[in-house]
């Protein structure tokens, strides 16, 4: 038998309800702040992620999906949705309109990480982008929009956790401190952040490696190196989070995976979920826009794990499937066509509804009927159908009632809208 592929999973019944409930959710919430959906292809250039992410990066250094097809060159399954957004923003111009869009777009992303539970290697993320605006404001509002999406799914456990990260005038001294430490600490560092530290010395910070955590332990903070417009920035993003109630902690140690962060970067961590404790994480990247061929525009945004959010709730709370509306049990083969016959005119008319032509006894109808979580069962025997009329049984009740077969089908409509 052929089995799925290490890293990757269904998402069946029993657990899509799950994930219909989140998505619905992030849906209402993104467009109550004014997001627009946009959906973009899963695969793209392999250029796009290595100038974007940052070609120092785990991601682009070992876990793209990357192909050869022919003569387009090397292309590679998205391992994130930012690059994208912004890819299709430059190439439609959609600046030239209005250069303040906001976007929300869903769908599975690609890393070739060590598959273990929480960590797919096909895993999908609510993700939202804003462009033109560099405010504060928005930095707060976005985060605030985060914290609603998971109060709304009663998400419990989780907390944002906020820093800065400079910008290109004050981020290198900051860099310059933080290489001095890790000079006279290099014995304790992991054979990744040796070489980390000299090219991309931030990213020390983010390392797992407990020899590596205690190193950075003395590490300085870059929050003591912002300069006067950073500071400021971070300053009203915390006092707006604060007045509007966002629980969240400053964590001078935060620097995210991607290279093309600046000023304020932001997770959800949970305590629910064992090692894989992020549930989403983002932040300002102003000069991505203009380093990947468009004018200079802010932007920001944030992703979401899908897979990790949606454990989340389901632990916290049961989803299940409802059942039809109606179940239609008929008793005989002129009775079972007209089961067909009504399921499908009671289905186009929004009813959901459900029969079976197995030509199963009264007994075993009730029995699917039950198993199915029917809410209504409408009985119809061949001898019920010469005399005009069928039963309905309401399923919670236990009431029945007779109705005539002459507009059957409205009649039923009309009762189980
Ligand atoms: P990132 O794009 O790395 O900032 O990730 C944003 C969010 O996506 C994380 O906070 C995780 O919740 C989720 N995520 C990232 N990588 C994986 C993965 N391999 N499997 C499942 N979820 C992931």
């Amino acid at each position: 038998m052929i089995q799925l592929i290490k890293g990757f999973k269904d998402v069946l019944p029993g657990e899509i309800e799950v994930w219909q409930t989140v998505e619905r959710a992030a849906k209402e919430t993104f467009e109550n702040f004014g997001f627009q959906e946009i959906r973009l292809p899963i695969v793209e250039k392999s250029e796009l992620f290595s100038r974007s992410i940052g070609d120092t990066t785990d991601i682009v250094e070992k876990e793209m999906y990357t192909f050869e097809d022919g003569k387009r060159g090397h292309v590679t399954l998205r391992p994130e949705a930012t690059a994208s957004v912004v890819r299709s923003y430059i190439q439609h111009k959609m600046y030239a309109q209005d250069p303040i869009r906001k976007f929300y777009t869903i769908g599975p992303m690609f890393r070739r990480e060590r598959p273990q539970k929480g960590r797919y290697r096909q895993f999908y993320q609510i993700d939202a982008e804003v462009f033109g605006v560099d405010s504060p404001y928005l930095d707060a509002q976005l985060i605030f929009m985060l914290a609603t999406l998971l109060e709304r799914l009663k998400a419990k456990d989780v907390k944002a956790h906020i820093n800065s990260l400079g910008c290109p005038c004050c981020r290198p001294n900051f860099q310059k401190a933080l290489k001095e430490l890790l000079d006279s600490k290099k014995e304790h560092l992991c054979e990744n952040c040796l070489r980390r530290s000299e090219k991309n010395p931030l990213r020390v910070l983010d390392c797992k490696v407990p020899s590596c955590r205690e190193a950075v332990k003395e590490a300085p903070s870059i929050l003591d190196h912002l300069c006067d417009e950073c500071r400021d920035h971070f300053e009203t993003v915390k006092r707006v989070l604060t007045e509007n109630g966002v629980d969240y902690e400053v964590d001078k140690n935060l620097v995210r995976g991607l290279d093309y962060y600046t000023r304020t970067a932001f997770e959800v961590l949970t305590t629910s979920l064992g090692a894989q404790n992020a549930v989403a994480g983002g932040g300002r990247y102003d000069g991505l826009v203009k380093a990947l061929g468009g004018p200079e525009i802010p932007a920001i945004g944030f992703a979401i794990g899908f897979d990790r959010l949606a454990e989340i709730v389901a632990m916290q709370q049961t989803i299940e499937a409802t059942g039809p509306t109606l179940y239609i049990a008929p008793l005989g083969e002129k009775a079972t066509e007209a089961a067909a016959h009504w399921t499908m005119q009671l289905a186009a008319r929004g009813i959901s509804c459900e029969t079976d032509f197995g030509g199963r006894s009264l007994k075993n109808h009730m029995k699917r009927a039950d198993k199915l979580k029917a809410t209504h069962v409408l009985m119809i025997g061949d001898d019920e159908l010469e005399k005009g009329q069928a039963t309905l049984r309401n399923m919670t009740t236990r009431e029945q009632e007779d109705l005539s077969l002459d507009g059957l089908v409205e009649t039923l409509a009309e009762r189980l809208k």
